[in-house]
């Protein structure tokens, strides 16, 4: 993927989207810090949010706003209104879904002691991946009793926000990558995402790795945050994991956060448009400074991001805070946006005495997934799912019946319900749906094709077994490509 220019004076054109409510206040601002700094951008101002919604355009953007975004590869974007009622779909969503957006990262920290938190020592991002997983939103329901979701976990997939991952905590001089995965029981899928981290955490020997299991791992977030730096993860956990992090440090209001693609990326603020305090000069412009210094990392300005971050981390030290943050005994200043936006620059170029001044390494953020060779696949069986409910739910009288409706050379290896065995050999106590998965494999080992497959499949649904989905056995140079029954 992306991205460009190193620290050289070179223009770099960005769209900017000045959003709804505050938005136009707090986007002013950070581009006037921009510029002050020195940041060698452009700026091409785009429509989206409440007044396009209510033009008609159902996601929130109109048509050439597209053309702007794709051209720039880079958008920094204030918060919008999402119009009340139905019918309106939301703009991130459309955003992220339409340009591939791949990870979402969101740091958390605490400012500690300027700004009041219950973990003064957390600081951590998280990268998550964005478009796989439990959120390609295929359901189906299978039988009466029983609904299933496709959880689709790819290897470039999973590369992809891996290495982002670990040149992430090279720009930003960040030391440790810990993966969570549920890899004790999704071997296949967790399995792979986390084995594919050990390959990439080899590349990277000056970063420390390290895997946890996502149960455990999500407990010590909440309750010792402080241990962690960069965790990258699966979407789901991903997602759940944010909202614990955002809890725990207790500043959304001064959080950015990054969408990034294999083109484009978007840059923006966590907290929403707060319409309740629009046009009273006393919005925090934070969250979105911050998304734009990782805006500038990105697009490899890292030497101005520091410099914007450094008299940001001066500002709150000096105890010049907006109304949000701002507590007697601790806060020196009550400003509005536009005095917390002078006060950063006019400390442009200071270094924070007390809060640890960043640095980031120069030169953005690159990530290539290199092609593999395939690897040999093998059809060796197939899993035959069947719709069975008759009365008792005896899994010997459907293996009995499974067994006796095969082609001969053919031989039911097992039944299993809701991945549990339950034949041959099952446990009384097994509670036992209408949903019935049967692995059938060769009774030697010579080679089979789909057309085989096809007529094991043809004598099944000729007995009257209602057969609702099957899954082909594959191996991939000898290794098995699919999991076994619990028990089994
Ligand atoms: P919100 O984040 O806008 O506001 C929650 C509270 O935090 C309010 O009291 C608000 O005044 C305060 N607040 C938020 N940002 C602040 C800042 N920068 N400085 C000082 N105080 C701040 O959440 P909400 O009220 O639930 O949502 C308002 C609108 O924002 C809704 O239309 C929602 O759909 C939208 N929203 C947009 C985005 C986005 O565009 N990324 C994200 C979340 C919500």
């Amino acid at each position: 993927m992306t991205t460009s220019a190193n620290d050289s004076r070179t223009i770099i054109p960005i769209t900017v989207a000045r959003g709804d409510g505050i938005g136009p206040e707090i986007m002013d601002a950070t581009l006037r810090i921009l510029d002050a700094a020195g940041a060698p951008l452009r700026y091409d101002v785009i429509e989206v949010g409440e007044q396009v919604y209510l033009q008609g355009h159902t996601s929130g953007i109109a048509p050439s706003a597209w053309d702007t975004i794709r051209r720039n590869k880079v958008l920094l974007k204030a918060p919008i209104t999402t119009p009340q009622g139905g019918g309106y779909k939301s703009l991130n969503v459309t955003i992220r879904k339409s340009l591939n957006l791949f990870a979402n990262v969101r740091p958390s920290k605490s400012y500690s002691p300027f700004i009041a938190s219950s973990h003064p020592g957390i600081n951590l991002v998280i990268i998550r991946e964005n478009e796989e997983d439990l959120y390609a939103g295929i359901e189906h329901q299978q039988t009466d009793e029983v609904t299933q979701v496709l959880k689709l976990i790819t290897r470039p997939g999973s590369e992809r926000i891996i290495r982002y991952a670990f040149e992430y905590a090279r720009a930003y001089g960040r030391r440790t990558v810990t993966c969570m995965t549920k890899d004790n029981i999704m071997k296949l899928t967790d399995g792979l995402f986390h084995r594919v981290f050990d390959e990439v955490a080899a590349e990277y020997p000056d970063i420390h790795s390290e895997h946890q299991i996502i149960d455990i791992g999500a407990a010590r977030l909440a309750a010792m945050p402080e241990q962690f730096d960069v965790i990258v993860t699966l979407n789901l956990y991903g997602d759940i994991l944010s909202d614990i992090a955002s809890q725990v440090a207790g500043s959304v209001g001064l959080a950015g956060s990054a969408n990034i693609g294999g083109e484009v990326a978007m840059f923006e603020a966590v907290h929403g448009s707060a319409p309740d305090i629009a046009g009273k000069d006393v919005a925090n412009p934070s969250g979105i400074l911050l998304a734009a210094t990782q805006l500038l990392v990105h697009v490899g300005q890292a030497a101005v991001a520091e410099t914007i971050k450094n008299a940001w981390l001066t500002t709150i030290e000096d105890g010049i805070h907006t109304n949000d943050i701002f507590r007697e005994g601790l806060s020196a200043q009550r400003v509005g946006t536009a005095g917390f936006t002078d006060a950063v620059i006019e400390r442009l170029g200071q270094q924070p005495r007390q809060l640890t001044p960043v640095h980031y390494q120069p030169g953005g953020i690159r990530v290539a997934v290199a092609e593999r060779p395939r690897r040999h696949k093998q059809l060796v069986g197939v899993d035959a799912f069947l719709d069975w409910a008759e009365p008792g739910r005896d899994p010997d009288v459907l293996g009995a019946r499974v067994s006796g409706a095969l082609p001969d050379g053919w031989q039911l290896l097992m039944i299993t319900n809701r991945g549990i065995k339950v034949f041959p050999d099952g446990m009384p106590e097994t509670f036992c749906a209408d949903h019935w998965r049967c692995r059938i494999v060769p009774a030697d080992d010579r080679t089979i094709t789909t057309a085989d497959v096809l007529e094991v499949l043809h004598a099944l649904d000729g007995t009257g077994l209602d057969l609702i989905k099957t899954e082909h056995l594959f191996t991939f140079d000898g290794e098995p490509g699919y999991s076994l029954g619990q028990g089994q």
